[in-house]
């Protein structure tokens, strides 16, 4: 009969000794059969993952704390790394969860009204300090121009944006030279980057 004891005592002595063997088998293995190694690997690491669940959350909170810098500077590095995924999978959150990210929002924006009044007049200096001639009539004409589609993607405007093709927190200043329609979507993506480093990105 089958003695699991037996077995494993048997595994063990042919482990001790033929290790060399084994282990050169398992690295040229390893070499031979990379791709299914890899896909194992990462199964299991998912599943370890998910049954930790709860640990690795609180892993990461202690490392926040205990490492603020070295978290952020990696953060920065990951976002920038995984730009476009992060943005699809944002968009594909936000759509799903209209309400909620609003609701977090708002109340976000309740318990913190410092940053809200530091980014508004720090926007409302800018502007001050800028060239200002941009007119309402300019910008009619501006959006006729481009006969009501986005000047970045080309696509009908839901919302109509003012783009600063130079930003406005990198000297751009508010004139006609400087100002372009654009949606929404087009304008958060291009964000405080100059024209040239948008298209560089996505065009
Ligand atoms: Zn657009």
């Amino acid at each position: 009969m089958w003695d699991k004891k037996k077995q494993d005592e048997y595994n063990a002595k042919y482990y001790l000794l033929h290790t060399e063997a084994l282990k050169a088998y398992q690295v040229k293995y390893n070499i031979e059969h990379k791709d299914i190694v890899k896909k194992r690997q990462a199964k299991c690491y998912r599943s370890r993952r998910e049954l930790h669940a709860e640990e690795e959350r609180e892993y990461q909170r202690r490392q926040r704390i205990n490492y603020p810098e070295r978290m952020r500077a990696y953060s920065v590095k990951y976002r920038a790394r995984h730009r476009e995924e992060l943005r699809i999978s944002h968009a594909k959150y936000y759509s799903e969860h209209h309400e909620k990210v609003r609701v977090y929002s708002s109340k976000y924006r309740a318990e913190h009204p410092e940053v809200y009044v530091a980014a508004r007049s720090k926007r409302v200096h800018q502007l001050k300090t800028s060239a200002f001639d941009l007119t309402t009539a300019q910008w009619q004409e501006r959006i006729d121009e481009f006969n009501g589609y986005c000047a970045y993607c080309l696509r009908p405007m839901k919302k109509v944006t003012q783009d600063h093709m130079t930003p406005l927190s990198r000297n751009g200043n508010h004139t006609l030279s400087n100002v372009v329609p654009c949606c929404q979507s087009c304008n958060s993506r291009k964000n405080k980057r100059t024209l040239l480093e948008y298209i560089r990105i996505y065009v």
